[in-house]
């Protein structure tokens, strides 16, 4: 079958010739219908995320159901499905204490073993969701990115009313705005550097999408809030500068969540002191514990949108365009691989 290995840093391989996965007596085989390419791709791809090489990426994916295992009992072939990606040990102290998503042997399907830009994929039977006919499979490919966002949502406990500020404006940072929104925020500001974001992100209903390209963020916020202070701040990218300004932004009382991938050397400096004064709260949140079916459940009742988001398909042939646009087309949101 055709997939997309990563063979090392920076290396990857399309085959055509890849062995079609047979299903171990827990496993559904999964024939893929389309898989998002994810930031945590790209950071495999640049050595700064860990991987089990060689393995095929994509962890983002849904399809239909195309054989099971001996004891698979709740999938039979044709079923429509997504899942999530995250194979959990059972064993370590975090499982077993319900903190699944801190698992030592995280993350699983895309990373550590192969995942969905394949044309099949072996899925462990309890990573394996239903999906409702009206949901599609495009809105389908989301549930990881949104159970993910949702993990980040919950740590922020939006209060109604709350002023919410986005910073970046990537999936990650759209769906969290949609989140916020969701959760009852009455402001949610989001911030981008391109247009094609701006736009999206207004259309999405963000409150005001502030371009950091032109203006200075925190004079910005003081004119659009009007004196009014930030509860809450979610960063979404994990750059040196929007780190840097999530710990400036939050009035007294603010949650901060660290939700963008930071380059695991990068160091940013906190003020102990405002933290200690201000009661500042800052959580770092990862991955997407028991989040899926939830995720799955507001994309299928239609409270998040995925449409505005995907800007491009590519089949698997194609990896090396769909590489190029990721890093270099400003017009570039989610990237689906459709094999
Ligand atoms: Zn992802
Ligand atoms: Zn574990």
């Amino acid at each position: 079958m055709q997939a997309i290995t990563f063979q090392a840093r920076g290396e990857y391989k399309y085959q055509t010739d890849y062995p079609l996965p047979e299903p171990e007596k827990n496993e559904v085989v999964i024939k893929v219908n389309q898989c998002g390419l994810c930031g945590t791709d790209a950071h495999i791809y640049n050595g700064e995320f860990e991987a089990n090489f060689p393995v095929v990426i994509g962890h983002e994916f849904s399809g239909t159901v195309d054989s099971t295992g001996s004891k698979v009992k709740n999938f039979t072939s044709g079923d429509r499905v997504t899942l999530n990606p995250n194979t959990i040990c059972n064993k370590c102290e975090f499982c077993r204490n319900g903190k699944e998503n801190l698992c030592v042997t995280l993350p699983g399907l895309g990373v550590n073993s192969d995942g969905g830009f394949a044309e099949y994929a072996a899925v462990p039977e309890r990573c394996v969701y239903h999906i409702p006919d009206r949901l599609s499979f495009a809105g389908a490919a989301f549930t990881e990115p949104l159970s993910c966002a949702l993990h980040g949502i919950d740590l922020a406990k939006i209060n109604p009313g709350d002023v919410v500020v986005v910073l970046g404006s990537g999936p990650t940072g759209l769906l969290l705005a949609q989140l916020a929104k969701l959760s009852g925020a009455s402001i949610v500001i989001t911030t981008a550097k391109r247009k094609k974001r701006l736009e999206v992100a207004k259309e999405l209903g963000a409150t005001e999408a502030i371009d950091v390209s032109k203006v200075d963020l925190l004079q910005e916020l003081d004119s659009a809030l009007d004196g009014k202070g930030v509860d809450v701040v979610l960063e979404a990218v994990g750059s040196e500068e929007t780190m840097k300004q999530s710990l400036q932004i939050p009035k007294a009382g603010g949650r901060i969540v660290w939700f963008g991938v930071a380059s695991p050397d990068l160091e940013v400096p906190v003020k102990p002191f405002e933290v200690y004064r201000k009661e500042l709260t800052i959580r770092g949140s990862f991955v997407n514990p028991y989040t899926t079916q939830r995720a799955i459940d507001l994309l299928a009742e239609n409270k998040i949108r995925t449409d505005k988001l995907i800007t491009h398909y590519f089949s698997l042939d194609k990896f090396d365009e769909a590489i190029d646009t990721y890093e270099n087309d400003d017009s570039r949101i989610k990237i689906m691989m459709k094999p």
